[in-house]
């Protein structure tokens, strides 16, 4: 997927003016995931819970720390059991393989469960252009597919349409009566899946976690479509990242208690489903074909470095359902596959920082996101360490640097610094209206920009803290 990250002010801009995305952003902020991951680490214990989120820090930084290792077990292991494994260096290669594949068995159509990898691969586009035909089996995938649109966020692909946008859309590419009605909207578009399900020969899955003891894909869905798109067609490709290998069965029980409390406050997914290579001699279902297309795509460049505790991520997207910039703007504002501030870390590390100039700024660093990751990711520390990256490289804007470097000149002047500090809150004072709110400041346009048309500041008292301060004493001295 090309990225459209250094649009991002551009973008978040559309997004604020979005009406019916505002509406779905504040429906999903103050009644969705956020509220129903609260109840779950409630129910389980807020102690408990820290102790598990430690477990999974753990498990994860064992991995991530002698990755080479336990990816070449997890490809033993898988290729004992009659899978092929395969790499890919980058996205695009991903995409390649899996066409090869394609080739090599003959197949046209392919049924597909969520896999954010092959949204960075383009997949769904490569597969087209060879003539293969990508069914999105997912509700939400399945969504924003007919409306040729990427994901908005990384569990909830659509959670920035609104029911009638859904309405619309099933009516024009399904050719029925128009409903709004979930429940018939949901059998509606089971029944049009269910004819792909059993007429597809091939079947593209991600991989939650890869079990280096068994070989083993895991997945975990809500839907079933899961279980389909790895049991029903004649092949099956699961495409994942490298670092999702885990090393035990033992291991991805603890990863999945913390996983889907943080993801959408279940105790448990509907389904959990692990794949093991093809159908055995005395298996009655299973794809006869197994492929793992394990994608790097900058993954390993960050072993070592400022960033390797993003590889510890295990995609559960609680950081962008807690994280004020993404309620405010979506997913679709960050401008490639992943938002929120695990993207804001993985689109410049994956993407070039370049490339991705104000995504590490598209944060408040209030620190909701690490408060509430399951492998307690240091996100604003990471987002910390682009911006000073930023910084060495020459990439922030000249006239942020300028501005910058004029309050160091200042900031060593502490006479002249009071002098200039005087002259700003008196300033600032004048900007402010009737009701003593300022709607604008120059230089800072951006910050003053809201869902609701514009955000105000109450106006400072026209004094500097330091004269503030010294009116107090001499006051307190004279009483
Ligand atoms: S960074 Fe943490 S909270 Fe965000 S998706 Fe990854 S694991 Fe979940």
């Amino acid at each position: 997927m090309k990225s459209q990250s250094i649009h991002f002010k551009s973008r978040a801009s559309s997004a604020l003016d979005n009406a019916v995305l505002q509406d779905n952003l504040r429906r999903f902020g103050t009644t969705g995931l956020p509220a129903m991951r609260a109840k779950a680490v409630e129910a389980y214990g807020a102690g408990e819970f820290e102790r598990l989120r430690d477990a999974a820090q753990a498990i994860r930084q064992r991995v991530i720390a002698n990755l080479d290792v336990w990816i070449e077990r997890f490809q033993r292991e898988a290729e004992k059991r009659g899978a092929t494994v395969l790499f890919a260096e980058t996205a695009e290669e991903a995409s390649r393989l899996v066409i090869e594949v394609c080739r090599q068995h003959g197949l046209t159509k392919a049924i597909k469960s969520k896999s954010m990898v092959s949204e960075e691969a383009g997949l769904n586009d490569a597969l087209a252009a060879a003539g293969v035909t990508p069914v999105e089996t997912d509700l939400g995938e399945y969504i924003i597919q007919l409306a040729g649109e990427p994901p908005s966020h990384i569990i909830a692909p659509a959670v920035h349409k609104s029911k009638d946008e859904v309405s619309d859309l099933f009516e024009s590419h399904h050719g029925t009566p128009r409903k709004t009605d979930t429940p018939a909207m949901t059998q509606e578009a089971r029944e049009i899946l269910r004819k792909h399900f059993l007429s597809a020969d091939l079947g593209i899955s991600g991989g939650n976690f890869l079990i280096a003891e068994t070989g083993s894909g895991v997945i975990v869905t809500n839907e079933g479509n899961g279980r389909m798109v790895t049991t029903l067609p004649r092949v099956h490709v699961c495409v994942t990242g490298i670092e999702k290998v885990v090393p035990t069965l033992e291991d991805v029980s603890t990863l999945l208690r913390v996983l889907t409390r943080s993801a959408t406050g279940q105790a448990i997914s509907n389904y959990v489903s692990l794949f093991t290579g093809p159908r055995g001699e005395n298996d009655t279902e299973g794809p006869e074909h197994m492929v793992f297309v394990l994608v790097d795509g900058g993954r390993s460049s960050l072993l070592g470095g400022e960033l390797e505790d993003m590889l510890r991520c295990i995609r559960c997207g609680a950081c962008m359902n807690h994280c004020p910039v993404y309620q405010a703007v979506g997913g679709h504002a960050y401008g490639w596959v992943y938002p929120g501030p695990m993207g804001s870390v993985l689109t410049p590390a994956f993407t070039g920082i370049e490339n991705s100039t104000d995504l590490p700024q598209a944060a408040t660093l209030c620190g909701a996101c690490s408060v509430v990751c399951p492998v307690k990711i240091p996100l604003p520390d990471l987002l910390r360490t682009l911006r000073e990256k930023q910084v060495d490289r020459g990439l922030r804007p000249w006239g942020e640097r300028a501005g910058l470097r004029a309050w160091s000149w200042l900031a060593q002047r502490p006479a002249l610094y009071a002098f200039a500090s005087r002259i700003g809150a008196r300033a600032l004072r004048g900007l402010a209206n009737r009701e003593g709110m300022i709607a604008w400041i120059p230089f800072a346009s951006g910050w003053m920009k809201a869902k609701n048309g514009g955000r105000f500041m109450p106006a400072p008292a026209g004094k500097t803290f330091r004269e503030l301060h010294a009116e107090r004493v001499r006051a307190e001295r004279a009483t």
